[in-house]
């Protein structure tokens, strides 16, 4: 069904909203009509209530197509419903997520800072409890999907914000969560970023808390306690941005072996050239290679319980460069033509580089699976 829906309302459009660096607002939103927003949110709040499964193959099939706009979906049910769904209360749920699934609201999550990335605990941004009982946040987020959703910079209708709200006794950061929604005082785009390489038909913004005053019932859970909802959610994105890879190769595949049989030179199609089977063979066994492990992974994953961090990391290491080198590879067997956009190869390998940095860089998931293997090194025989 999704495939179907893909080829006739996202393609057509890709081409011209990567040229333009254009979101597209309407199309994410005319999504709620099928119940993809909230695939995994409670049937009982407007969700689908689908599993990890189902999660994988629309980020797929969206990024076969058009990886820009995959991203600003997946930043949307993942990082906001999906999160929401697992970790809000009943009371948050019960208000806000017919809101996000139906499309009437869209969301983004606010964890990157100008000066904090992967160091996700050097974080500056502030929340402190004023004496009505209200939060007062202070801070700047950087990079966020979805932060801005039009040209005349109009913020996220609401954001999953993640605060600094204290130091506990080892002195480790405290962080916790809040729900910010268009409307609070204090909250509003600083920028939207313009001229990124790639997935240029997803928005992506600075976002400011000035003074922001976002009520107590907007706190998620217990001061504190983000870290551990925060990490059990990254692995639904990670898994999530494994499957855009996914997408993309399977993409540029399909791209590059056509183009090998209608192509002739030195009067060959270039498929019976020897360094053009390298090219497709071997991107053939890293998509295959990637897919059984990616939807592996999804099958043993259980959306909004922790415990699949190791492949998590596996998954979006291995496919997220996988698909660069299969996108370069579909660059080089169309030559000149896959240089130009017209025969979508090249913006895929712009977007492909992405998923090399966000949602974790190569170099985490690198540090993670080691940090993982040492403590648990059992595994590997397993
Ligand atoms: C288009 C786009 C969309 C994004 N969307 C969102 C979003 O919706 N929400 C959100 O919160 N964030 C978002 N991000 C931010 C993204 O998650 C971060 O860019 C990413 O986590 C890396 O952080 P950084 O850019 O600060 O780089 P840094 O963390 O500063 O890293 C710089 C380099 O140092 C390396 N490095 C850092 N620490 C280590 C270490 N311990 N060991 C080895 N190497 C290390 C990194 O791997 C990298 O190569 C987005 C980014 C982009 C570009």
């Amino acid at each position: 069904m999704v495939r179907d829906w893909v080829k006739e309302n996202v393609e057509p459009q890709a081409f011209e909203h990567d040229k333009e660096e254009k979101f597209n607002l309407e199309l994410l939103k005319s999504m709620g009509e099928m119940g993809l927003l909230g695939i995994s949110a409670p049937e009982e709040y407007g969700g689908a209530g689908l599993d990890a499964t189902a999660c994988t193959i629309i980020h797929e099939e969206l990024s076969a197509s058009d990886p820009g706009f995959a991203l600003a979906y997946l930043a949307h049910s993942m990082l906001f419903v999906n999160n929401l769904s697992f970790n809000g209360n009943e009371e948050q749920k019960a208000r806000i997520l017919p809101k996000v699934c139906s499309g009437e609201w869209i969301g983004a999550m606010a964890m990157s800072e100008p000066d904090a990335g992967t160091d996700v605990l050097g974080l500056s941004t502030t929340a402190k409890q004023t004496e009505d009982g209200s939060w007062c946040i202070n801070g700047r987020k950087m990079w966020i999907t979805n932060g801005c959703l039009d040209e005349d910079g109009t913020p996220a209708d609401v954001v999953w914000v993640y605060a600094r709200t204290g130091t506990d006794d080892r002195g480790r950061v405290e962080m916790s969560t809040f729900i910010v929604e268009a409307g609070m005082p204090g909250y509003s785009v600083g920028q939207k970023i313009l001229d990124k390489t790639g997935m240029r038909a997803s928005n992506t913004a600075e976002l400011v808390f000035d003074n922001c005053i976002v009520p107590a019932s907007n706190l998620v859970g217990r001061t504190g306690e983000s870290l551990i909802h925060m990490m059990c959610n990254l692995e639904a994105e990670r898994l999530t941005l494994a499957a855009m890879s996914l997408g993309i190769s399977r993409r540029c595949l399909d791209e590059m072996n056509r183009y090998a049989t209608d192509r002739t030179a030195f009067k060959s199609q270039i498929r019976d050239f020897g360094q053009i089977q390298r090219y497709i063979g071997d991107s053939w066994a890293k998509y295959r290679a990637m897919r059984a492990y990616i939807y592996d992974t999804a099958a043993s994953m259980t959306l909004g319980k922790p415990g699949h961090r190791l492949d998590s990391d596996g998954v979006k290491l291995f496919a997220a460069t996988a698909a660069k080198e299969i996108a370069d590879s579909a660059i080089q067997v169309l030559g000149g033509y896959g240089y130009v956009a017209e025969y979508h190869v090249e913006r895929l390998w712009r977007d492909s580089k992405l998923l090399e940095i966000g949602g974790g860089t190569v170099e985490s998931h690198q540090k993670n699976i080691t940090r993982d293997l040492f403590k648990n090194p059992e595994i590997i025989n397993q």
